[in-house]
C-alpha cells in the first residue's frame, strides 16, 4: 500500500485529494496543528466523513523537529505539499508572517523529505498568483514570474527552493501552477463561494442584499476535484516537471453572479450593490492559463464547466440549510 502524506489535508484541495487517493488504494496521512484537533468540527469539516479512513498527525510546519518525526514514521511515497498562508491582508505583521512561514515551512519539509525520505515524490501548490501582473495571455510554463501579492512572493521563493532541490539534489519535485478552482468546499471568503451562499440566502429570505467588489473582475475558474487529479498526474509521471493547471477560458464576477442568482428565479440586479471596499488594484491583462502541456504530456482534462460547477455549488449550500 503506498503511502501519501498531505499538507493541509482539511482544506478544499486537501480534503478532495485525500478521497482521491483513498479510491486508489493509499495509506493517507495528513499534518494538522493542534488548534484543528481541539476546534474539528469546524477545522476539520470538510474532511470529516474521513477520519475513520486516514490518519492524522498533531504537528506544526513551522516546527521542523516535528516535521521530521512524521516524515521519518510515515515515510511516504508520495507528499503533497498544499498548506500555505493565504490570508487576504496587507497589514505589515501579516505580511511578513506569510512570507516568512510559506517559505521557511515548504524548507523544513523538502529538508526533511530530502534527508529521511529521499525517494517520496513531491507535490508543491504554485498558484497563478506566481504570474502576477503578466504582459500577456493566455499565461503558460515559459510566462515569466511577475508576482505582485505577498502571497504571490513566498510561492515563488518556495518554487525555486523546489526546484534548486530537484536539480541539485535530484529529489522529485513537481510545481502545479493552479489557477482558481472552485467547489462546495471553497472558503466563504472568496467570490465564488460568497455570491453562492448570499444568493442562497436571499432565496430563502434569510437576506436581501449582497455587497461585492469589481463585478467586471475576470477569473480563470476551474473544478477543484479536477485539479487534485492534476496533482496525482504530477507524481505518476516518468521525469519530474512543472504545470500550468487552468481551464483556459475566463468568465466575469457577473457572469457568476448571473448564472448563480439565474439558476435560482431571482434577477441579481434586485440584489447585488458594489461596495468599492471589496475593489481590488487593478489588473490590467487577465489571468488566464493555458493547460496545453499538462493536457498533452500528462493527458489530464477537465470534468466541468462553469455552469456545472456553480449547479453543484448551488445544490450543497441549498442542502447546508436544509439540514441545519
Ligand atoms: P483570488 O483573488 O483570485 O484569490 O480569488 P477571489 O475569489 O477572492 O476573487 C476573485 C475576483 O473576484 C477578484 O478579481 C476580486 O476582485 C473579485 N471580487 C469582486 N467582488 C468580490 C468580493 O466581494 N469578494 C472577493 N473575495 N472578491 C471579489
Amino acid at each position: 500500500m503506498k503511502k501519501a502524506l498531505i499538507t493541509g489535508i482539511a482544506g478544499q484541495d486537501g480534503s478532495y485529494l485525500a478521497e482521491l487517493l483513498l479510491s486508489k488504494g493509499y495509506e493517507v496521512h495528513g499534518v494538522v496543528r493542534r488548534i484543528a484537533i481541539e476546534d474539528s468540527e469546524h477545522k476539520l469539516k470538510n474532511i470529516s466523513h474521513l477520519l475513520d479512513r486516514i490518519h492524522l498527525h498533531v504537528a506544526s510546519l513551522d516546527n521542523v523537529l516535528s516535521l521530521i518525526k512524521v516524515v521519518r514514521t510515515i515515510e511516504p511515497a508520495e507528499c503533497y505539499h498544499l498548506a500555505a498562508s493565504s490570508f487576504v491582508s496587507y497589514s505589515f505583521e501579516d505580511e511578513i508572517s506569510i512570507l516568512n512561514n510559506n517559505v521557511n515551512n515548504t524548507h523544513y519539509l523538502l529538508a526533511a523529505l530530502r534527508e529521511f525520505a529521499p525517494d517520496c515524490r513531491i507535490y508543491f501548490a504554485g498558484s497563478s498568483e506566481l504570474f502576477g501582473s503578466v504582459v500577456a495571455a493566455p499565461q503558460d510554463e515559459t510566462t515569466p514570474f511577475n508576482p505582485r501579492s505577498i502571497y504571490g512572493i513566498s510561492k515563488m521563493a518556495s518554487y525555486h527552493l523546489l526546484k534548486n532541490y530537484r536539480e541539485q539534489y535530484g529529489l522529485f519535485s513537481c510545481a502545479g501552477i493552479l489557477y482558481n478552482h472552485e467547489s462546495p468546499r471553497r472558503g466563504y471568503e472568496f467570490v465564488t463561494r460568497k455570491i453562492v451562499s448570499s444568493a442562497v440566502k436571499i432565496k430563502l429570505g434569510l437576506q436581501k442584499t449582497v455587497a461585492l467588489g469589481n463585478l467586471d473582475a475576470h477569473r480563470d475558474w476551474g473544478y477543484a476535484p479536477d485539479y487534485v487529479q492534476a496533482m496525482w498526474l504530477m507524481l505518476q509521471a516518468d521525469t519530474p516537471d512543472d504545470y500550468v493547471v487552468a481551464t483556459g477560458e475566463t468568465h466575469s464576477v457577473r457572469e457568476f453572479v448571473e448564472l448563480v442568482f439565474t439558476s435560482l428565479g431571482l434577477d441579481y440586479q434586485d440584489h447585488v450593490q458594489v461596495d468599492p471596499q471589496f475593489f481590488r488594484p487593478t489588473e490590467k491583462v487577465r489571468l488566464c492559463g493555458n493547460p496545453h502541456k499538462i493536457e498533452s504530456v500528462l493527458g489530464w482534462k477537465r470534468t466541468a464547466c462553469l455552469s456545472e460547477i456553480i449547479a453543484e455549488m448551488v445544490t450543497a449550500e441549498l442542502a447546508l440549510h436544509h439540514q441545519g
